[in-house]
Protein backbone atom coordinates (compact mmCIF):
# COMPACT_ATOMS: atom_id res chain seq x y z
CA UNK A 1 0.00 0.00 0.00
CA UNK A 2 1.19 3.47 0.26
CA UNK A 3 1.41 5.28 3.07
CA UNK A 4 -0.59 8.60 1.63
CA UNK A 5 -3.84 6.39 1.15
CA UNK A 6 -3.92 5.51 4.91
CA UNK A 7 -8.12 6.08 5.32
CA UNK A 8 -7.92 9.54 7.28
CA UNK A 9 -4.96 10.87 5.78
CA UNK A 10 -6.26 11.01 2.20
CA UNK A 11 -8.02 14.65 2.54
CA UNK A 12 -8.54 16.53 -1.09
CA UNK A 13 -9.99 19.49 0.54
CA UNK A 14 -8.41 23.33 0.16
CA UNK A 15 -8.61 24.04 4.07
CA UNK A 16 -8.95 27.37 2.88
CA UNK A 17 -7.12 29.02 5.51
CA UNK A 18 -6.46 32.24 4.41
CA UNK A 19 -10.50 33.18 3.95
CA UNK A 20 -11.04 32.07 7.74
CA UNK A 21 -10.78 36.11 8.83
CA UNK A 22 -13.05 37.91 5.96
CA UNK A 23 -15.63 39.46 7.65
CA UNK A 24 -18.99 37.75 8.24
CA UNK A 25 -18.02 34.79 5.56
CA UNK A 26 -20.02 32.45 7.71
CA UNK A 27 -23.02 34.20 8.07
CA UNK A 28 -22.86 34.48 3.75
CA UNK A 29 -21.91 30.92 3.40
CA UNK A 30 -25.23 29.90 5.84
CA UNK A 31 -27.32 31.94 3.35
CA UNK A 32 -25.23 30.26 0.55
CA UNK A 33 -27.43 27.55 -1.45
CA UNK A 34 -24.53 26.33 -3.05
CA UNK A 35 -22.88 26.15 0.23
CA UNK A 36 -22.79 22.34 1.78
CA UNK A 37 -23.10 21.17 5.82
CA UNK A 38 -21.24 18.09 7.62
CA UNK A 39 -23.00 17.48 10.81
CA UNK A 40 -21.27 16.04 13.79
CA UNK A 41 -22.68 14.97 16.97
CA UNK A 42 -21.92 13.34 19.83
CA UNK A 43 -18.38 12.73 18.18
CA UNK A 44 -20.68 10.81 15.73
CA UNK A 45 -20.74 11.78 11.68
CA UNK A 46 -24.06 12.19 9.82
CA UNK A 47 -24.26 9.65 6.79
CA UNK A 48 -26.25 8.33 4.31
CA UNK A 49 -26.00 4.78 2.37
CA UNK A 50 -24.42 4.76 -0.14
CA UNK A 51 -24.26 2.55 -3.53
CA UNK A 52 -23.00 -0.13 -2.15
CA UNK A 53 -24.55 -2.50 0.73
CA UNK A 54 -23.50 -2.03 4.21
CA UNK A 55 -21.40 1.03 3.05
CA UNK A 56 -21.79 4.74 3.78
CA UNK A 57 -21.30 8.29 2.48
CA UNK A 58 -21.16 11.55 4.21
CA UNK A 59 -24.32 13.17 3.95
CA UNK A 60 -23.43 16.88 3.49
CA UNK A 61 -26.93 19.27 3.31
CA UNK A 62 -27.71 22.37 2.14
CA UNK A 63 -27.65 24.89 4.99
CA UNK A 64 -31.32 26.04 4.97
CA UNK A 65 -32.02 22.49 5.38
CA UNK A 66 -30.44 22.20 8.86
CA UNK A 67 -30.94 26.19 10.37
CA UNK A 68 -34.81 24.80 11.21
CA UNK A 69 -33.26 22.08 13.22
CA UNK A 70 -30.29 23.36 14.97
CA UNK A 71 -31.50 27.08 15.85
CA UNK A 72 -29.85 30.26 16.21
CA UNK A 73 -27.26 29.21 18.66
CA UNK A 74 -25.35 26.94 16.44
CA UNK A 75 -21.94 27.31 16.07
CA UNK A 76 -20.63 27.12 12.19
CA UNK A 77 -17.21 25.81 11.33
CA UNK A 78 -15.26 26.41 7.90
CA UNK A 79 -14.27 22.92 6.71
CA UNK A 80 -13.01 24.06 3.42
CA UNK A 81 -13.62 24.84 -0.17
CA UNK A 82 -13.65 21.90 -2.59
CA UNK A 83 -12.01 22.41 -6.34
CA UNK A 84 -15.63 22.96 -7.90
CA UNK A 85 -15.60 25.95 -5.57
CA UNK A 86 -18.63 24.63 -3.15
CA UNK A 87 -17.96 25.67 0.20
CA UNK A 88 -18.35 23.07 3.26
CA UNK A 89 -19.48 24.12 6.67
CA UNK A 90 -18.96 21.86 9.90
CA UNK A 91 -21.74 22.16 12.01
CA UNK A 92 -22.08 20.62 16.29
CA UNK A 93 -25.58 19.54 16.33
CA UNK A 94 -26.25 20.86 19.82
CA UNK A 95 -27.56 18.17 22.56
CA UNK A 96 -31.38 17.87 22.43
CA UNK A 97 -32.14 20.35 25.53
CA UNK A 98 -30.37 22.99 23.79
CA UNK A 99 -33.21 22.88 20.80
CA UNK A 100 -35.27 21.81 23.11
CA UNK A 101 -37.77 25.38 22.53
CA UNK A 102 -37.47 24.14 18.50
CA UNK A 103 -41.47 22.90 18.38
CA UNK A 104 -41.80 19.60 16.47
CA UNK A 105 -37.96 18.62 16.56
CA UNK A 106 -38.14 15.13 17.81
CA UNK A 107 -34.80 15.09 20.89
CA UNK A 108 -33.14 11.86 19.66
CA UNK A 109 -33.10 12.26 16.01
CA UNK A 110 -33.13 15.55 15.14
CA UNK A 111 -32.86 15.66 11.48
CA UNK A 112 -35.56 13.08 10.90
CA UNK A 113 -37.79 15.44 9.37
CA UNK A 114 -35.55 17.06 6.34
CA UNK A 115 -33.18 14.05 6.02
CA UNK A 116 -35.63 10.81 6.38
CA UNK A 117 -31.90 8.19 5.78
CA UNK A 118 -29.54 10.14 8.01
CA UNK A 119 -27.62 8.04 10.26
CA UNK A 120 -24.51 9.00 12.68
CA UNK A 121 -21.22 6.87 12.36
CA UNK A 122 -18.43 6.52 14.05
CA UNK A 123 -16.06 8.09 11.95
CA UNK A 124 -12.89 5.65 12.92
CA UNK A 125 -15.64 2.27 11.84
CA UNK A 126 -16.49 4.23 8.29
CA UNK A 127 -12.98 6.30 7.63
CA UNK A 128 -12.40 3.35 4.52
CA UNK A 129 -16.19 4.06 3.02
CA UNK A 130 -15.63 7.77 2.20
CA UNK A 131 -14.46 9.39 -1.04
CA UNK A 132 -10.83 11.39 -0.34
CA UNK A 133 -12.72 14.77 -0.26
CA UNK A 134 -15.34 13.41 2.86
CA UNK A 135 -12.83 11.73 4.59
CA UNK A 136 -11.19 15.27 4.62
CA UNK A 137 -14.38 17.12 5.62
CA UNK A 138 -15.58 14.51 8.03
CA UNK A 139 -11.95 14.14 9.68
CA UNK A 140 -11.54 17.67 10.33
CA UNK A 141 -15.66 18.28 11.37
CA UNK A 142 -15.24 15.89 13.86
CA UNK A 143 -11.50 17.04 15.29
CA UNK A 144 -12.94 21.08 15.47
CA UNK A 145 -16.06 19.53 16.52
CA UNK A 146 -14.79 17.72 19.65
CA UNK A 147 -12.17 20.41 20.53
CA UNK A 148 -14.94 23.43 20.87
CA UNK A 149 -17.35 20.83 22.78
CA UNK A 150 -14.49 20.45 25.06
CA UNK A 151 -13.31 24.02 25.35
CA UNK A 152 -16.32 26.50 26.20
CA UNK A 153 -14.13 28.10 28.43
CA UNK A 154 -11.25 30.52 28.99
CA UNK A 155 -8.17 28.14 30.36
CA UNK A 156 -6.65 31.57 32.26
CA UNK A 157 -10.72 32.87 33.80
CA UNK A 158 -12.60 31.03 33.61
CA UNK A 159 -14.58 32.96 31.73
CA UNK A 160 -17.13 32.02 28.72
CA UNK A 161 -14.98 32.40 24.85
CA UNK A 162 -16.77 32.97 21.71
CA UNK A 163 -16.07 31.68 18.05
CA UNK A 164 -14.36 33.37 15.89
CA UNK A 165 -12.10 33.13 12.35
CA UNK A 166 -14.82 31.06 11.12
CA UNK A 167 -14.67 28.26 13.60
CA UNK A 168 -10.65 28.13 13.84
CA UNK A 169 -10.11 30.46 17.27
CA UNK A 170 -12.17 30.93 21.07
CA UNK A 171 -11.38 34.07 21.91
CA UNK A 172 -12.26 35.41 25.94
CA UNK A 173 -14.60 37.06 26.41
CA UNK A 174 -12.91 38.75 29.72
CA UNK A 175 -8.92 39.07 29.02
CA UNK A 176 -9.72 38.76 25.01
CA UNK A 177 -7.14 35.78 24.95
CA UNK A 178 -7.31 33.28 21.81
CA UNK A 179 -7.11 29.64 21.97
CA UNK A 180 -6.37 27.52 19.31
CA UNK A 181 -7.47 24.27 18.59
CA UNK A 182 -5.29 21.13 19.84
CA UNK A 183 -4.01 18.22 18.48
CA UNK A 184 -2.21 15.65 20.72
CA UNK A 185 0.65 13.71 18.94
CA UNK A 186 0.96 9.84 19.83
CA UNK A 187 3.55 7.50 18.68
CA UNK A 188 2.62 4.31 17.63
CA UNK A 189 5.21 1.25 16.65
CA UNK A 190 6.10 -1.32 14.49
CA UNK A 191 9.36 -2.98 16.94
CA UNK A 192 10.62 -6.11 15.35
CA UNK A 193 13.40 -8.04 16.45
CA UNK A 194 16.46 -9.35 14.94
CA UNK A 195 14.36 -12.77 13.22
CA UNK A 196 12.39 -9.18 11.90
CA UNK A 197 9.57 -10.62 13.85
CA UNK A 198 6.65 -8.25 15.41
CA UNK A 199 5.73 -6.97 18.94
CA UNK A 200 2.23 -6.43 19.57
CA UNK A 201 0.52 -6.02 22.59
CA UNK A 202 -2.81 -6.51 24.25
CA UNK A 203 -3.99 -3.46 26.30
CA UNK A 204 -5.86 -3.59 29.79
CA UNK A 205 -9.02 -2.48 28.27
CA UNK A 206 -9.81 -4.24 25.49
CA UNK A 207 -12.04 -7.43 24.87
CA UNK A 208 -9.97 -11.41 24.86
CA UNK A 209 -7.81 -11.82 21.88
CA UNK A 210 -7.02 -8.13 20.37
CA UNK A 211 -3.66 -7.21 19.40
CA UNK A 212 -1.92 -4.28 18.41
CA UNK A 213 1.91 -2.07 17.85
CA UNK A 214 2.17 -0.73 21.20
CA UNK A 215 1.56 3.54 20.92
CA UNK A 216 1.42 6.23 23.74
CA UNK A 217 1.63 9.76 23.83
CA UNK A 218 4.80 12.33 23.44
CA UNK A 219 5.43 13.81 26.66
CA UNK A 220 6.31 17.75 26.82
CA UNK A 221 9.74 18.57 26.01
CA UNK A 222 10.22 14.78 24.44
CA UNK A 223 11.50 14.43 20.61
CA UNK A 224 9.25 11.58 18.60
CA UNK A 225 12.00 8.90 18.51
CA UNK A 226 12.77 8.86 22.64
CA UNK A 227 9.29 8.63 22.91
CA UNK A 228 8.79 5.46 20.85
CA UNK A 229 11.59 4.25 22.83
CA UNK A 230 10.53 5.21 26.38
CA UNK A 231 6.96 4.03 25.64
CA UNK A 232 7.82 0.28 24.42
CA UNK A 233 10.56 0.19 27.56
CA UNK A 234 7.63 1.35 29.97
CA UNK A 235 4.89 -1.04 28.71
CA UNK A 236 6.64 -4.27 27.77
CA UNK A 237 10.51 -3.86 29.21
CA UNK A 238 12.10 -3.98 25.46
CA UNK A 239 14.58 -1.70 24.29
CA UNK A 240 14.67 -0.43 20.99
CA UNK A 241 17.73 1.01 19.14
CA UNK A 242 17.09 2.15 15.55
CA UNK A 243 13.86 4.29 15.39
CA UNK A 244 12.30 5.11 11.69
CA UNK A 245 9.33 7.66 10.63
CA UNK A 246 6.74 5.91 8.34
CA UNK A 247 3.56 8.07 8.27
CA UNK A 248 1.05 10.20 10.15
CA UNK A 249 -2.60 9.69 10.56
CA UNK A 250 -5.07 12.08 12.71
CA UNK A 251 -7.21 10.46 14.93
CA UNK A 252 -9.62 12.70 16.30
CA UNK A 253 -11.24 10.79 18.95
CA UNK A 254 -10.77 13.21 20.25
CA UNK A 255 -7.81 15.18 19.48
CA UNK A 256 -4.71 12.41 18.80
CA UNK A 257 -2.61 12.44 15.30
CA UNK A 258 -0.92 8.81 14.98
CA UNK A 259 2.79 9.45 14.22
CA UNK A 260 3.94 5.49 12.78
CA UNK A 261 7.26 4.42 12.90
CA UNK A 262 9.52 1.29 12.28
CA UNK A 263 11.81 0.47 15.55
CA UNK A 264 14.52 -2.19 15.83
CA UNK A 265 14.75 -4.17 18.91
CA UNK A 266 18.10 -4.46 21.26
CA UNK A 267 16.31 -7.18 23.25
CA UNK A 268 13.66 -9.62 23.35
CA UNK A 269 11.99 -10.37 26.93
CA UNK A 270 9.08 -9.20 27.23
CA UNK A 271 7.81 -7.68 30.94
CA UNK A 272 4.38 -6.47 30.55
CA UNK A 273 3.82 -3.23 32.66
CA UNK A 274 0.40 -4.97 33.57
CA UNK A 275 -1.52 -1.66 34.12
CA UNK A 276 -1.58 -0.53 30.54
CA UNK A 277 -0.57 -2.96 28.78
CA UNK A 278 -1.28 -6.89 29.90
CA UNK A 279 0.41 -9.03 27.37
CA UNK A 280 2.72 -9.05 24.55
CA UNK A 281 4.48 -11.14 22.40
CA UNK A 282 6.17 -11.20 18.88
CA UNK A 283 4.80 -12.98 15.58
CA UNK A 284 6.88 -14.24 13.08
CA UNK A 285 4.34 -13.55 9.75
CA UNK A 286 3.20 -17.49 10.17
CA UNK A 287 2.43 -17.30 13.54
CA UNK A 288 0.52 -13.81 13.18
CA UNK A 289 -1.40 -14.93 9.76
CA UNK A 290 -2.64 -18.21 11.44
CA UNK A 291 -4.06 -16.97 14.73
CA UNK A 292 -5.61 -14.06 12.63
CA UNK A 293 -7.25 -17.01 10.41
CA UNK A 294 -8.06 -19.11 13.86
CA UNK A 295 -9.43 -15.90 15.15
CA UNK A 296 -7.27 -16.24 18.24
CA UNK A 297 -5.92 -12.90 17.43
CA UNK A 298 -8.28 -9.82 16.47
CA UNK A 299 -6.27 -7.32 14.74
CA UNK A 300 -7.42 -3.36 14.61
CA UNK A 301 -9.97 -2.06 12.47
CA UNK A 302 -8.39 -1.35 8.66
CA UNK A 303 -9.01 2.72 9.22
CA UNK A 304 -5.87 2.64 12.11
CA UNK A 305 -2.67 3.11 11.26
CA UNK A 306 -1.30 0.58 13.62
CA UNK A 307 -3.57 -1.96 10.54
CA UNK A 308 -1.38 -0.74 7.94
CA UNK A 309 1.87 -0.72 10.13
CA UNK A 310 1.35 -4.78 10.40
CA UNK A 311 0.32 -5.42 7.07
CA UNK A 312 3.28 -3.26 5.61
CA UNK A 313 5.74 -5.50 7.84
CA UNK A 314 3.39 -8.71 7.06
CA UNK A 315 3.27 -7.99 3.46
CA UNK A 316 -0.11 -8.17 2.66
CA UNK A 317 -3.37 -8.15 3.84
CA UNK A 318 -4.40 -10.08 7.12
CA UNK A 319 -8.12 -11.48 7.38
CA UNK A 320 -9.53 -13.47 9.51
CA UNK A 321 -12.93 -14.38 10.17
CA UNK A 322 -13.21 -11.40 12.91
CA UNK A 323 -12.63 -7.75 12.16
CA UNK A 324 -11.69 -5.66 14.70
CA UNK A 325 -13.82 -2.17 15.51
CA UNK A 326 -11.34 0.98 15.90
CA UNK A 327 -10.79 0.98 19.24
CA UNK A 328 -8.38 3.43 21.29
CA UNK A 329 -5.23 4.07 19.60
CA UNK A 330 -2.71 5.31 22.32
CA UNK A 331 -4.49 5.90 25.45
ZN1 LIG B 1 -10.08 34.54 30.01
Amino acid sequence: MEWSDLPLSRSAIDRAGVRRTEPGLLDRLVDDPQARVVLVRRGLVATVPGPVADQVMLAVLPPAKVVPVVGPAAEWLLLGVADDGTAYLGLHVPEPEAHADLEGIPDEEPFAVVAPHLRWSPLREIGTDLSPQDVGLATTAVALAAWHASHPRCPRCGSATVVEESGWVRRCTQDGSLHYPRTDPAVIMAVTDVDDRLLLGHAATWSPGRFSTLAGYVEPGEPLEQAVRREVREEVGVLVGDVEYVSSQPWPFPASLMLGFRGRALTTEVTVDGVEVTQARWFTRRELDDAVRAAEVVLPSRTSIARALIEDWFGGPLTGPVEGPGWSEGR
